[in-house]
């Protein structure tokens, strides 16, 4: 099917200065969006969690309402020219369901991305960071259980342990363990993300890898897409390849939520709205294959 360019495609996940490592305001994330050639943007910027819990890399709870307005303020500059909406990142760690549940009801938000940050000195502390065959397996079955709480529309960069002592990964050693994982992630009707910024991790490929999407196809788990911009002159980007990697699996569309309720856009048309992007899209196309 051929589309004529329309704005189609939304940015699912990015971030704001609050976080303490992003930089820029929402509303130069939103101009590139535009430049980008994308229908809307949707923030989602790491969650407030309990006191004490890895605070260097998130708002504090008492920013929270500081981050609604600023996504707000965002949201009415760019009225009729891009769709801005509110989201957020929340990490899924043991313990903190109901600590999540109440913080998804603070806000009116459209995308709630979970995520399991192995990275944090909590989840270290908790699991054992050094027995790599079983912190891997501990990371597939988390992520699986994360899927299980209901709480989020999307998990974020879902291979994101292959980050983890990089030079030893093996796709084929965690195949039955991610299997088994994805198998109650598809039975709980969660959506997975493919995140664009695993091409600047130590494990250089978006999250997740070709063989993963190609998993979780089979088992017919919604994608969204995400850039997981830090600054904005990463929105948007790679989406032409990511769109490319999602039909090679056997994808046929891309999700975006709006009030937490799922749609979908036909990649051919997702596609075809990148070709705003004043030519760029080749370009960018072969630039980093
Ligand atoms: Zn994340
Ligand atoms: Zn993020």
């Amino acid at each position: 099917m051929e589309f004529m360019p329309v704005r189609a495609l939304f940015d699912s996940h990015m971030h704001t200065p609050l976080c303490k490592h992003a930089h820029g305001e929402p509303e130069d994330y939103a101009a590139r969006a535009l430049e980008q050639g994308l229908q809307g943007i949707i923030f989602t910027c790491h969650s407030p969690m309990p006191a004490g819990f890895w605070p260097q890399v998130r708002m504090s709870e008492a920013e929270f309402d500081v981050y609604v307005a600023m996504v707000d303020r965002c949201h009415d500059a760019f009225v009729g020219e891009l769709e801005v909406r509110l989201g957020i990142e929340s990490d899924y760690f043991p313990g903190y369901e109901g600590w999540i549940e109440k913080l998804h009801q603070r806000a009116e938000f459209h995308h709630c991305l979970g995520s399991v940050h192995w990275q944090g000195p909590e989840y270290g502390a908790k699991f054992n960071l050094q027995d790599e065959t079983a912190f891997r397996k501990i990371y597939w079955d988390n992520l699986a259980a994360s899927a299980e709480t209901g709480l989020f529309d999307t998990l974020a960069h879902p291979d994101l342990i292959k980050n983890y002592r990089a030079a030893t990964w093996c796709f084929e050693v965690c195949r039955d363990d991610l299997a088994a994982a994805l198998d109650r992630i598809a039975q709980a009707g969660v959506a997975m993300e493919l995140n664009t910024s695993g091409l600047h991790k130590k494990f250089s490929e978006m999250n997740p890898g070709p063989q993963m999407l190609r998993m979780m196809s089979e088992r017919n788990i919604p994608v969204v897409i995400g850039s997981d911009s830090h600054v904005a002159r990463r929105v948007g980007e790679g989406f032409v390849i990511a769109l490319e990697s999602l039909r090679d699996a056997g994808y046929t569309a891309v999700s975006v939520f709006k009030k937490r309720k799922r749609s979908e856009i036909p990649i051919s048309m997702a596609l075809a709205s990148l070709l705003l992007r004043a030519g760029e899209s080749i370009q960018q196309s072969a630039s980093l294959t």
